[in-house]
């Protein structure tokens, strides 16, 4: 199998990537808290995830991987509260939206998705351990992590704890990094009809960061290969769940790797709801875009680099996907019946470097620009086949290139692989009914991308008397 490097948060290095089980790769990601829409951003961090895992398969792995639904947190307890819903209610259809989310954009589904509100007694079972290694304390009926007592506080933040007062401490889920604090485990309860359990620690409810450390000993039993989540979780949520993983478990190891992915930027700031500068992706499926488009522009700048959203950028990035697509339909044209196979032997040894240049692009941290650069110049040289009259493609030849786009598209997951040539007409009379509705509705650019696409594949549109015809050129 490949070797694969991975850019770990912890040493600051690229690592040789080295799984505890050496066939399969357990993976944590910090999921979704449900009290809104997801905006595209969060789903920029989503999509890393299925980059990460939809990579992992490619180069030979077997995955099992897990993200939690945040469905307990200061938020929801204010935002439930506020519609007089039980936690369970008012959460309920965030996260079927989050679900349909994932689907619109072709993300895979992974293996668990476990909810924080189903985890309290794993919870509990931490906080009982980290008592007895005298890490906790109380105040107020709630309970606190005593981050100076855990020697390795600091190890993936780098934060330095020296200057931080005694004892002072955060109720609040999130806080910044510049004032270091203990975090509480367990918090008792303050507003009138908080959602509250009944434990032997006491009445309350959980911090937020404990979810993540007793999911992952919930699924896994133990600790995981590979933990991602967005940069902004590094401090202080991932930090927490290394003191409270390796606080009430030392002698086990808790993550392998830690891979932290970039924020979505809009004019140069990170979307996020407090700024309102965000866009759910119902917000742009509502103004025509394509979740395919959308999904090929948050996978296709790698994961460590802050990637600047624009509308323009997404047309660039359907663009981009039309040359694949362009140049997959002209082999399919040749091969109209083939069904890509799950398991196929290449031979040709264009095709063999290729798929190989490829791989070893995402074996190296995921590098996806290198990625695609494999596939565009793929797509190049085979254009260049078909203008030759030395070397057109011939029917193997075409089998194995839409075996190799398949490969591609195991990772892209935006190419239609079902042979255009019986379609076409009632595909064409329906593009055409669609254009004369945008030119009713004055939605030009639409009627006119309509145009562009018929024109693209040879449909000339003619204006008669007896109303609109097409024919090939
Ligand atoms: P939340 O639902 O707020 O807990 O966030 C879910 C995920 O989205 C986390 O991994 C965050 O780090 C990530 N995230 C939040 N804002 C952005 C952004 N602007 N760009 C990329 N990821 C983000
Ligand atoms: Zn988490």
């Amino acid at each position: 199998m490949i070797e694969i490097y991975f850019h770990n948060s912890l040493s600051g290095k690229k690592e040789k990537f080295s799984p505890a089980n050496p066939n399969k790769v357990t993976v944590y990601s910090c999921g979704p808290t449900v009290y809104n829409y997801a905006h595209i951003g969060n789903l920029r961090a989503f999509l890393f995830v299925d980059l990460l895992r939809r990579s992992l398969k490619l180069l030979g792995y077997e995955v099992e991987m897990t993200m939690n639904i945040t469905d307990i947190d200061d938020k929801i307890i204010r935002d439930s509260i506020m519609s007089k819903q039980s936690i369970q209610e008012f959460t309920a259809p965030w996260t079927n939206a989050f679900f349909d989310d994932l689907e619109m954009v072709f993300a895979e589904r992974l293996e668990h998705y476990p909810k924080a509100t189903e985890s309290i007694p794993e919870m509990i079972e931490i906080i009982q351990k980290l008592k007895e290694k005298g890490l906790v304390y109380e105040k107020d009926e709630s309970l606190y992590f005593s981050i100076q007592k855990f020697q390795n506080y600091g190890k993936l933040s780098k934060i330095d704890t020296t200057g931080m007062k005694t004892g002072t401490r955060y109720d609040t889920d999130e806080y910044e990094k510049e004032d270091v604090r203990d975090f509480v485990l367990w918090k008792a309860p303050r507003v009138e009809g908080e959602a509250r359990w009944e434990t032997e620690l006491g009445t309350g409810r959980p911090g937020w960061h404990l979810e993540c450390s007793a999911m992952i000993r919930k699924v896994y039993h133990g600790g995981v290969d590979i933990h991602t989540g967005g940069v902004d979780l590094l401090f202080p949520h991932h930090e927490n769940e290394i003191a409270q993983s390796e606080g009430a478990f030392p002698k086990e190891s808790f993550v392998g790797t830690w891979l932290h992915s970039e924020h979505l930027l809009v004019d140069g700031q990170k979307m996020s709801k407090s700024k309102g500068n965000f866009y759910t992706l119902r917000d742009l499926l509502q103004q025509g875009l394509d979740p395919k488009s959308i999904r090929f522009l948050l996978i296709s700048t790698h994961y460590r680099s802050k990637l600047n959203f624009s509308t323009d950028r997404i047309t660039e990035a359907a663009g981009n996907i039309r040359k694949i697509q362009n140049c997959l339909d002209r082999l399919l044209e040749l091969e109209p019946g083939y069904q890509p196979e799950k398991t196929f032997e290449f031979s040709l040894s264009f095709i063999l470097t290729w798929k190989k240049e490829f791989e070893e692009s995402l074996a190296d941290d995921l590098n996806i620009s290198k990625a695609l650069a494999v596939v565009f110049e793929s797509v190049k040289r085979i254009n260049l086949f078909w203008n030759s009259k030395k070397n057109p493609i011939a029917q193997t030849q075409a089998k194995e290139l839409i075996q190799l786009f398949y490969w591609y598209d195991k990772l892209l997951g935006v190419l239609d692989f079902t042979s255009k040539k019986d379609l076409i007409d009632s595909e064409i009379d329906s593009l055409i009914t669609q254009r004369q509705e945008a030119r009713k509705n004055k939605d030009f650019a639409r009627s006119d991308a309509i145009r562009d696409q018929l024109l693209e594949q040879g449909i000339l549109i003619e204006d008669t008397k007896d109303g609109i015809r097409w024919r090939r050129k």
